[in-house]
């Protein structure tokens, strides 16, 4: 894993926490986008060295919304930046890392994004994201 590219927090509203982040902490919110696939709002926010994604449910089907009804708002997943999000993920396979996404799948900001099972990685969701393609570079 080449660096932690952001941190993943649900949140119930994101019309209520979102001050909190850039009133009080005064952080940048960088976008606000819908992910459909996953059926979740997210708000990006800069913290220089690292990005925060707020993720608020869009429905009580979203795995965000039975996230914040069993255990809360609070930090949901660790994202770490990739390149060759396909062979990265072949490479978990072969050590027998167990994934929620067999291939990739569109996540925020045109990035390919994949989840590791927590039951593979002692309990912490981590997310592999892929920016390297769909910015027409
Ligand atoms: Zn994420």
């Amino acid at each position: 894993m080449e660096k932690v590219d952001h941190l993943g927090i649900a949140v119930a509203s994101l019309d209520e926490t979102l001050p909190f982040y850039t009133e009080k902490l005064g952080l940048r919110l960088i976008a606000i986008e819908e992910v459909p696939s996953e059926q979740v709002r997210v708000a990006f926010l800069d913290a220089s060295n690292i990005k925060l994604e707020l993720l608020e449910p869009m429905s009580q089907e979203s795995a965000v919304a039975k996230f914040v009804e069993k255990r809360g708002q609070g930090l949901h997943h660790i994202a770490f930046g990739v390149q060759n999000i396909n062979e990265r993920l072949l490479e978990m396979k072969e050590q027998g890392i167990r994934m929620i996404h067999e291939t990739p799948k569109s996540g925020a900001g045109g990035a390919q994004v994949a989840f590791m099972h927590p039951k593979s990685t002692c309990g912490v969701l981590f997310e592999l994201c892929d920016k390297s393609k769909g910015k027409g570079e």
